[in-house]
């Protein structure tokens, strides 16, 4: 079985996609069949990887209907590495996700099907804690956070770490938080170095050695439409996001 990994954290502009759209391509430079799956109406991700949100299905029309994620995924230019898209409908999800039936369990009911093609599932999160989130959490295995190196980078944690608990608690113990990446990192500001040790507190062993700088290239790529791995894979954000895929890879590793 595929491992489905959400990339979570409510607040906003922390990294998220960045961390999860890299990822994704070093996972598959790996040899590891990968999944993307973009579950944020702002459809960073399905831009980031230069696919159109303008399609007429994504992962709405999943979701809400009918459709398959087969017959939504499209290809990225890195082999292995697939993506189901969002497209502009996604923002209207919150609303009508409230009257559908098994509202929370959406996304894993739809992914039984397919979970077995793929190594990995990654899911970009919104900057939220609402229902697009929670059908991310319960879909999952493990929640990969990352945490943007500033002063208010762990306001909001206790509350993330407390949805997480409550799903545990009432529908799906077997969740996980594989750890915490550090993103957007620093080692010119000591205030950075504070958030590290705090952030040891609250993810005691659950802290990735791979941290990733603030770097202009990874700022860069987004606009070109490409993961950081096919637009300058020399850089250190680059580099960053090879080693983060191997830690990772390590940590997830069954045996
Ligand atoms: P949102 O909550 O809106 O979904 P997010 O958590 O997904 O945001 P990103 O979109 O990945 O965050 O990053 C926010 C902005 O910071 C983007 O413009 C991105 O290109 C930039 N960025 C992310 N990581 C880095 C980095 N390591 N170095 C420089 N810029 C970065
Ligand atoms: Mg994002």
């Amino acid at each position: 079985m595929g491992q489905v990994i959400s990339v979570v954290n409510q607040k906003g502009g922390v990294g998220k996609t960045t961390t999860a759209v890299n990822l994704a391509a070093y996972l598959s430079q790996l040899g590891k069949f990968v999944l993307l799956i973009d579950l944020d109406p702002q459809s960073n991700a399905t831009s980031n990887l230069g696919v159109s949100k303008d399609l007429d299905k994504g992962v709405y029309e999943v979701l809400t209907g009918p459709h398959s994620f087969r017959e939504v995924m499209v290809d990225t230019i890195h082999e292995y590495y697939k993506l189901i898209p969002a497209t502009v409908s996604l923002a209207g999800a919150g609303v009508e996700f409230v009257n559908l039936d098994r509202r929370e369990f959406r996304l894993y009911d739809n992914l039984l099907e397919i979970r077995n093609d793929f190594d990995y599932i990654i899911i970009d999160c919104p900057p939220s804690l609402g229902l697009l989130t929670i059908n991310g959490l319960v879909a999952s295995d493990q929640v990969l956070i990352p945490v943007q190196a500033e002063y208010f980078a762990l306001e909001g944690l206790g509350q993330l770490i407390s949805t997480i608990s409550l799903i545990q608690e009432n529908i799906k113990p077997e969740l996980d938080i594989l750890g915490a990446v550090l993103t957007m990192y620093d080692k010119r500001f000591k205030l950075a170095n504070d958030v590290l040790m705090e952030l040891y507190r609250y993810f005691p062993n659950k802290i990735f050695r791979s941290v990733i700088p603030r770097n202009i290239r990874l700022s860069e790529a987004p606009s070109h439409g490409k993961t950081i791995l096919a637009y300058d894979p020399k850089s250190k954000g680059a580099k960053a996001y090879e080693r983060l895929a191997r830690e990772f890879v390590y940590h997830t590793s069954p045996y």
